[in-house]
């Protein structure tokens, strides 16, 4: 099994997205993004995309050309999630997400899991939802966010709480919060995938006996491999190897 996630860090480039009390929306999900990105390491099959990487916009010159470019980017490379990444704006508080209308059970799934693990994150933190947190963009007929509408992959599009609130605003400029919000963003979507996280198989150590005398206690392999070695060089009649 492998998956492809494209990390979609909203604006970029001349664009700044919103701002407040001097920070700028797309340096926060850029930081964001990239802290979202280390954490599906952990994850077995999983591999990571991003629709820009640094705070231009260099093969994107910004909306709507920047949209286009990035939902044609994330449908040539087939990639099985599209995670766009956003701060809010405009005086409210709190975290929400986004669907497009329509969006098939896997994207519901995601959306909520994803939901589920920030809000209990942020939860410690004294922030809720922005009203209902799980949001399906429509308008009449159709989705107006072009990047939830237009991608073929799942989509989920987040609002990570208000960068002109003044509390919500301290809390983006902390990278030790933003990096346990990128845990929690995710952990969700492991749980709604069912990624399984790499097991780090513990090394084996040996001891090591030449002619009943102890010669090494425990050691791991490349160390022992030398000590058994020399035993094989030397008129040596009995090497013992006990793994512990
Ligand atoms: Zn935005």
């Amino acid at each position: 099994m492998s998956l492809l996630i494209c990390i979609d860090p909203g604006h970029g480039g001349p664009d700044t997205g919103a701002t407040g009390f001097g920070l700028r929306e797309a340096d926060i999900v850029l930081q964001l993004a990239e802290l979202v990105g280390e954490k599906f390491n952990r994850y077995e099959g999983v591999a990571v995309t991003f629709t820009r990487n640094k705070n231009t916009s260099s093969s994107y010159p910004g909306p709507p050309e920047g949209l286009r470019k990035r939902i044609a980017y994330a449908n040539n490379k087939n990639a099985d999630l599209f995670l766009s990444l956003h701060c809010n704006a405009g005086g409210g508080s709190g975290f929400e997400s986004f669907i497009a209308k329509g969006a098939p059970a896997r994207t519901q799934r995601i959306q909520r899991a994803i939901n589920d693990q920030v809000l209990l994150y942020l939860k410690g933190y004294g922030i809720g939802p922005h009203g209902n947190p799980a949001k399906v963009d429509s308008q009449a007929a159709r989705s107006r966010i072009a990047v939830l509408r237009d991608t073929k992959m799942s989509a989920v599009l987040l609002e990570n709480l208000f960068i002109d609130n003044a509390k919500e605003n301290k809390m983006l400029r902390d990278r030790r919060f933003l990096d346990g919000l990128a845990g929690a963003i995710v952990k969700g979507i492991a749980v709604a995938l069912g990624l399984k996280e790499k097991v780090n198989k513990p090394k084996p150590m040996y001891r090591v006996m030449v002619d009943g005398k102890e010669i090494v206690d425990t050691a791991y392999e490349s160390i022992i491999l030398e000590k058994v070695k020399e035993a094989v060089n030397k008129k040596t009649k009995e090497i013992r190897l006990y793994r512990l």
